[in-house]
């Protein structure tokens, strides 16, 4: 694989040589036509297509960071840990269709073929198909783009889905470590996830168990995100938005608390995606409102206190509005989300039935 690194490398410089240039050079950042002249800046022997790569993945880095940070923005940089290729430069070859049945390649389920590497290069890089693999080839159409990195190859996947269901049941799903998942509706999912977690910080960091531990986890995630669709079978799900982590915001004050040092960021995010995920194979509509106050707000007066809150209970100030309080937070996104005041609306035609249906 020492080849593979020296490409990375290679690829990782010379992106770098592209991002210095378009940044000094904005107006030139027009990725349509990518002149031979820019093509031809670096001095390197990676061929001419991968360098078109490499400097549409430095247009791409730059106009992200601009995204992201708006006029904050500092020049990113490549560190050559990975490359995004497609099919102008790459092709999957299965080794049981492959001309070359040599020993190493039964080990294998193919080989990516990279082509046109420069130097006189070509690259053939064994994969083997994780499980996932085969799910997703049987629901979804491969797309032919590949990110390869010193470790391992990513594949990308389509997935073909019907369209949503149109039924009016209404999901508020608040995300917590008393349990993964408490919904508007009072039922919670997950309240295991706290000792999951719990034994991960048990373990000495990196250690085999603490990876066992955090294997267990993602596990558990996947179950719970599975469970919530096949026993509630909703129409649509609102979850709170993961966003604005960085400093001042308001969610992190919260999260400091609840689920920064419990669950972690991470695993909310990986949370988040795979009961999106699920949603998107059972046709389920997924949709997210901003964070802010859903915790503290009451469902009933509308009143937000940050002492509505104490620990697990709710009890608002002003009415007396008992409640779990993750449940509570469960509700107010969903209110959130049905009277439309942060979020998108949904069928407003129907939202008085959805809020009876629904709501508290
Ligand atoms: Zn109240």
């Amino acid at each position: 694989m020492l080849e593979l690194m020296t490409i990375l490398n290679e690829y990782g410089k010379v992106v770098n040589i592209f991002i210095q240039y378009f940044w000094n050079n904005p107006e030139k950042v027009s990725k349509g036509e990518l002149l031979k002249p820019i093509v031809d800046i670096p001095e390197t022997w990676l061929s001419a297509r991968l360098r078109k790569v490499a400097a549409r993945e430095a247009i791409d880095m730059i106009n992200a960071a601009k995204v992201r940070w708006k006029d904050k923005a500092v020049k990113p940089i490549h560190k050559g840990n990975r490359m995004y290729v497609s099919c102008t430069i790459a092709d999957l070859v299965p080794t049981k269709n492959n001309a070359y049945k040599t020993e190493e390649s039964r080990l294998f389920d193919a080989w990516l073929h990279i082509a046109s590497v420069g130097n006189k290069m070509i690259m053939d890089l064994p994969i083997k198909y994780h499980k996932h693999f085969n799910k997703y080839s049987n629901i979804g159409k491969r797309l032919n783009s590949y990110i390869i990195t010193k470790n391992y190859v990513q594949f990308s996947f389509e997935i073909i889905t019907m369209p949503k269901k149109e039924g009016l049941k209404c999901i508020g799903v608040d995300t917590g470590i008393n349990a993964l998942a408490s919904l508007n509706n009072g039922n919670q999912y997950g309240k295991d996830i706290k000792g999951c977690i719990e034994r991960i910080k048990r373990c000495k960091h990196k250690s085999k168990g603490y990876y066992v531990a955090k294997r267990a986890l993602k596990q558990r995630i996947d179950e719970t995100a599975k469970e919530i669709i096949k026993i509630e079978d909703p129409d649509l799900i609102v979850v709170e938005q993961l966003k604005n982590m960085g400093h001042k915001s308001k969610l992190k004050a919260r999260l400091s608390k609840n689920i920064r040092a419990s669950i972690g960021t991470w695993n909310w995010k990986y949370w988040l995606k795979r009961l999106e995920m699920q949603c998107e194979l059972n046709r389920v509509s997924f949709r997210t409102v901003s964070p802010y106050y859903t915790s503290t707000t009451c469902p009933a007066c509308g009143l937000t206190n940050r002492r509505n809150r104490n620990g697990e209970m709710f009890l608002c100030l002003n009415c007396g509005h008992e409640d779990n309080a993750d449940i509570n937070a469960g509700k107010n996104i969903l209110n959130r989300f049905l009277t439309g005041l942060y979020g998108a609306r949904y069928k407003q035609e129907n939202q008085e039935n959805l809020v009876v249906t629904n709501f508290l």
